[in-house]
């Protein structure tokens, strides 16, 4: 069946949705429905055949990881839905166990979370338990010190990082050292919570990533204030972090605490295979988008004459023309923004159905970077993707320019 799509304001056709282009899904799963009816984009992140073939091969072989529990790692390249920011009742308002929190998370078809406990390990071991060919379990902590908390992701099992400082104390740094050194990732968690020691008081620039959208704590809805204060500080920040090559990737996670919170939002990456460190990297790299659920579908490229780059990634335009596209599922008459290193440069309604195709043409000259929101009618935040770099001629070949951290 065709579906009619919007580009730049007209209808037109949808390509047949492949469901060989979709990812492995828990079947029978909303989500594993919901990406039978996506389509990709002609950029080289599609999985091959050669990576479908070898992830039919897959064995039921657990392995464990280092710094995380991991299976199914032949399942190869593609995009995996993950949740970073996960407590149990071994956190303070917590009220769940690893059990309940790993049965969520396969229901919603997650593949990836990781378990964020304040300032104890104690659940690492609990989760290895849970992890299997269709979620990875990946080790971590909230830090929660004096003045705001962040993230550790793929840290060492039983490894603790110390929280008990504040800015002035001038010691976050070796803490962040020591979970690099364990190849791990710092993210600023929830830099604008609306809670006593919640404001992250730390410069974006001491960590890897930043969690812009972080989930429902004092509100029914997905989207709150302190999501649009992190979302525009980042923003503001970012032509001059990509202009200086050092830009830090946003990523969405629930912060789950209690039943019906896991996976709102979540973050969607770009991996090698569905492993720790291979997810680690691809949110390092800024190769992820952040989806309000599960029922929102996103895919967003670049493309200057045969050459395409996806999210995180860099395209080499020339003075050419760039057309930018996005393929949005799941946002009913939400409105897709275009923003680029001048602000909000370009906005298209989708249809009522939640379905369609966007395209804004632009080049490397007008735009440094292009990346996407997509909201719904009254404000609230759908999806919003890591900038797509478009070299310009003048800076490209520049070593470390615009890379993520
Ligand atoms: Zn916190």
């Amino acid at each position: 069946m065709e579906t009619p799509l919007r580009v730049n304001g007209d209808v037109r056709s949808a390509p047949e949705p492949s469901p060989s282009s979709s990812r492995d899904a828990a079947p029978g799963s909303e989500l594993e429905r919901h990406r039978r009816r996506t389509v990709r984009p002609p950029a080289a992140d599609r999985p091959t055949r050669s990576t479908r073939t070898v992830r039919a091969q897959l064995t039921s072989d657990r392995s464990c990881s280092t710094r995380g529990y991991a299976a199914g790692v032949a399942r190869g390249r593609g995009w995996y839905r993950g949740d970073c920011h996960v407590h149990s009742a071994s956190s303070k308002g917590g009220e769940l166990t690893p059990e309940q929190l790993a049965a969520a998370a396969r229901a919603l078809g997650l593949d990836f979370v990781a378990v964020t406990e304040h300032n104890t390990a104690e659940t690492h071991d609990v989760w290895s338990s849970l992890a299997g060919d269709d979620l990875l379990v990946i080790l971590g902590q909230e830090v929660v010190t004096h003045t705001g908390h962040w993230l550790a992701l793929g840290i060492q099992p039983g490894q603790v990082v110390e929280g008990r400082y504040r800015v002035r104390d001038d010691v976050i740094d070796r803490h962040i050292d020591r979970v690099h050194e364990a190849g791990g990732l710092c993210v600023a968690a929830h830099p604008h919570a609306p809670y006593p020691s919640g404001d992250l008081m730390y410069p974006f620039e001491l960590f890897d990533a930043v969690e812009v959208w972080n989930g429902q704590w004092t509100s029914d809805l997905p989207w709150n204030a302190d999501n649009e204060a992190a979302l525009a500080e980042w923003g503001r920040g970012l032509a001059a972090d990509i202009h200086a090559g050092r830009w830090r990737p946003a990523m969405g996670n629930s912060d789950t605490h209690l039943e019906g919170q896991i996976g709102i939002p979540h973050t969607v990456v770009l991996a090698e295979e569905p492993s720790t460190e291979a997810v680690l990297a691809g949110i390092r790299a800024g190769r992820s988008w952040i989806a309000e659920s599960a029922a929102v579908e996103l895919s967003f490229w670049a493309s200057a004459g045969e050459r395409n780059a996806g999210i995180g990634e860099r395209l080499t335009a020339g003075d050419g023309p760039v057309v930018v596209r996005a393929d949005v599922r799941g946002v009913s008459s939400g409105v897709v923004s275009f923003h680029t290193d001048r602000g909000k440069a370009h906005r298209v309604s989708l249809p009522a159905d939640g379905s369609g195709v966007v395209e804004w043409r632009t080049d490397a000259e007008e735009s440094a970077f292009v990346r996407i929101e997509v909201r719904h009618p009254g404000g609230g935040m759908a999806a919003l993707t890591n900038p797509t770099i478009l070299a310009d001629p003048t800076t490209d070949g520049c070593p470390g320019r615009a890379s993520a951290v």
